[in-house]
């Protein structure tokens, strides 16, 4: 998302917050951009991950609007702790791992499996 008041045609880094911490843009902490502004922090992408593809968490329980792609969905879903209609589904997660990764400078890797055997 985009601070109150940001000027669309000269969006600087701290105007972009992400939809599901609410924390700024940082150089510190990679953020992937989904549709219509709607952003996500590599934090919280790693604790969607971990939750989702790890844990077997479901937050969406089956019919849920994804805060990135912004399509119904009724795939597995992440909501984040501090907005419970903040929503990424598990298509989105991936995507943005992928993407994240892709980056080497970024430094994001996705999070391991606990007891992955
Ligand atoms: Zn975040
Ligand atoms: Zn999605």
């Amino acid at each position: 998302m985009h601070k109150p008041g940001t000027d669309p045609l000269d969006v600087q880094m701290t105007d972009v917050l992400c939809d599901y911490c609410h924390r700024e843009w940082t150089e510190t902490i990679p953020m992937i951009e989904g549709h219509h502004g709607s952003c996500v922090c590599g934090r919280c992408l790693s604790t969607a991950y971990a939750a989702v593809v790890h844990g077997g968490i479901d937050d969406g329980h089956g019919a849920f609007k994804c805060r990135m792609c912004l399509e119904e969905r009724s795939d597995a879903s992440w909501a984040s702790p501090i907005d419970s209609e903040a929503l990424v589904c598990l298509r989105c997660i991936k995507l943005a791992a992928r993407a994240l990764e892709k980056d080497p400078d970024l430094g994001w890797h996705r999070p391991e499996a606990a007891a992955d055997a």
